[in-house]
């Protein structure tokens, strides 16, 4: 750890500091890594590269600020929180334009969709809290007082997909809930969350949020194992998440884990086709870098040629290219290295017999051609494991039931889409889908006041609502006894 005043590049024409946010102040580090654009693979710049020492100082920045900002009353907490949403809605256009340069999604959503939800992400759970009641009743005469507490410094891990989102979508909460936080971005999209420190230090006391940077194995690893933390909150994969759940039991730190999915849009034959084939078209959305993307489509036999020539049509009018384009429908990947993973599943599922009806091959850079492999098996690599990449799969079931056995048919519990023009099908057919979210005959509609999180291995525990608050909060029963009182009363 260093404190050089070096550390500023520029992205997509706003300055961003790339060193870490800790106690209210700028640290460097000795070691950097370097941040690549997906638009093009240029370099962005060198970011610091955090480790033992500097987690240590942010755990440490977390614990002094952490009883002054639980004790500031409710109201004073989430009036900061309301000044924060209005920061990032005066640089909305700085942040979007950065976070496209970074992971390279379209920057048409991130201004309308990804950066106001940033905003509301804030504005919803500063709402929420001071909504939040305490539960009192009566036991024989004693008071009991039920009170959201508090739990202490928490670490957030995030992935790289929506970072600034899905940063915010744990941050604020936890800050509402009085916790301090230090949030180790990923390494593949660090910058908003630079933005972001900048915007908060206008409102927060120094410490209650901490920025390290730094590699998943090194920040990350050091961060989850460190005694300071009382909570951790990840959004990542499942490899990490058993990692991650390895070191929590070390200090029986509890977690939250929100991960992969291979989620199914069952089309039934009596659906409106033209929105079954809007919903696996939408799939595609952020390249297939989507958790909850339904990448499994399984579509009723009568139907199936029908579909797929009018998802063919669609996708082969899908314009792909640079992410800032407002015609853009579908950028690039992230990472040479995760273009290379999603090639090795198409080549492995090629190799073993799927037909590649849609794309199937690398473009450009770090552009993958939108792809839709038929004759696949149910228990095949492709149809079983998640790609995160623009690559679905297109399987036909005869029956009900055999589509509902189907679906819940991997690992996953993530999410589930089904498209049907029948409500008494769409109510037994949710009813038996394992699955965190069930949409019908729609995709993506999200409410913060909802549960949201994955059964299987698709995570642990829900976010969102009171269910956020559960996790980030200590609840603790007060029973206070009619007697004893020095005045009788
Ligand atoms: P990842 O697991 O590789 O990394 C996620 C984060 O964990 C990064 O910040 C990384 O630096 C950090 N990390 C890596 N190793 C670590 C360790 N040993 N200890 C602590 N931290 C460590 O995931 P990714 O590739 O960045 O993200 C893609 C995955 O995230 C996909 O599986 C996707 O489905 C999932 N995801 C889930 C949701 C959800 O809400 N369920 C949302 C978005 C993404």
């Amino acid at each position: 750890m260093s404190e050089q005043i070096t550390g500023q590049i520029t992205a997509a024409a706003a300055a961003v500091d790339t060193r870490h946010w800790i106690g209210g102040r700028r640290v460097a580090s000795a070691r950097t890594f370097t941040d690549l654009s997906p638009i093009d693979g240029s370099t962005l710049g060198e970011i610091a590269r955090g480790g033992q020492a500097e987690v240590d100082a942010a755990v440490a920045a977390a614990q002094d600020a952490f009883p002054g900002w639980a004790a500031t009353p409710r109201a004073g907490r989430a009036a900061v929180r309301r000044a924060i949403a209005e920061g990032v809605e005066k640089r909305l256009e700085e942040l979007a334009a950065v976070e496209t340069a970074d992971n390279g999604a379209l920057l048409r959503s991130h201004r309308r969709g990804v950066m106001p939800r940033v905003a509301h992400n804030f504005r919803f759970f500063a709402d929420w809290l001071e909504s939040l009641g305490h539960d009192d009743f009566d036991t024989r005469g004693h008071a009991n007082h039920v009170s959201w507490d508090p739990a202490g410094p928490c670490a957030l891990i995030t992935p790289w997909n929506a970072p600034l989102m899905l940063a915010t979508w744990k941050i604020a909460p936890a800050l509402a809930a009085g916790d301090t936080v230090v949030l180790k971005p990923a390494e593949w999209s660090p910058l908003t969350a630079s933005l972001l420190a900048d915007i908060a230090a206008a409102g927060l006391p120094d410490g209650v949020l901490n920025v390290v940077q730094g590699l998943g194995a090194e920040a990350g690893a050091a961060l989850v194992e460190h005694p300071g933390i009382r909570r951790i909150s990840f959004t990542g994969s499942v490899p990490t998440a058993r990692r991650i759940a390895r070191s929590a039991a070390a200090n029986l730190t509890p977690l939250s884990l929100e991960l992969g999915g291979k989620s199914p849009l069952l089309v039934f034959a009596d659906a409106d086709l033209d929105l079954a084939v809007d919903l696996a078209v939408e799939q595609y959305d952020n390249a297939g870098q989507v958790c909850l993307a339904a990448t499994r489509l399984l579509v009723e036999s009568p139907i199936a040629e029908e579909f797929t020539r009018r998802f063919t049509e669609r996708a082969a009018a899908l314009v792909q290219g640079d992410p800032r384009e407002e015609a853009t429908d579908v950028g690039p990947n992230i990472h040479p290295r995760q273009v290379d993973k999603i090639d090795g599943f198409v080549r492995r599922a090629l190799a073993a017999g799927a037909r590649a009806v849609v794309g199937g091959e690398r473009g450009d850079g770090l552009y993958y051609r939108p792809t839709l492999l038929t004759d696949v098996a149910q228990d095949s690599e492709i149809v079983q494991e998640e790609v995160f990449g623009p690559v679905l799969t297109l399987q036909t079931f005869d029956t009900e039931e055999e589509a509902v056995r189907m679906a819940n048919d991997t690992r996953f519990g993530l999410a589930a889409t089904v498209a049907t023009g029948d409500r008494e099908r769409a109510r037994r057919v949710t009813e038996r889908l394992v699955a965190g979210t069930v949409w019908v005959n729609c995709f993506f509609v999200r409410d913060l006041r909802a549960p949201f999180g994955g059964s299987r291995e698709s995570g642990v525990g829900r976010e969102g609502g009171t269910w956020s608050f559960d996790f980030y909060c200590d609840l603790k029963n007060t029973v206070t006894a009619p007697k004893g009182w020095s005045d009788h009363g």
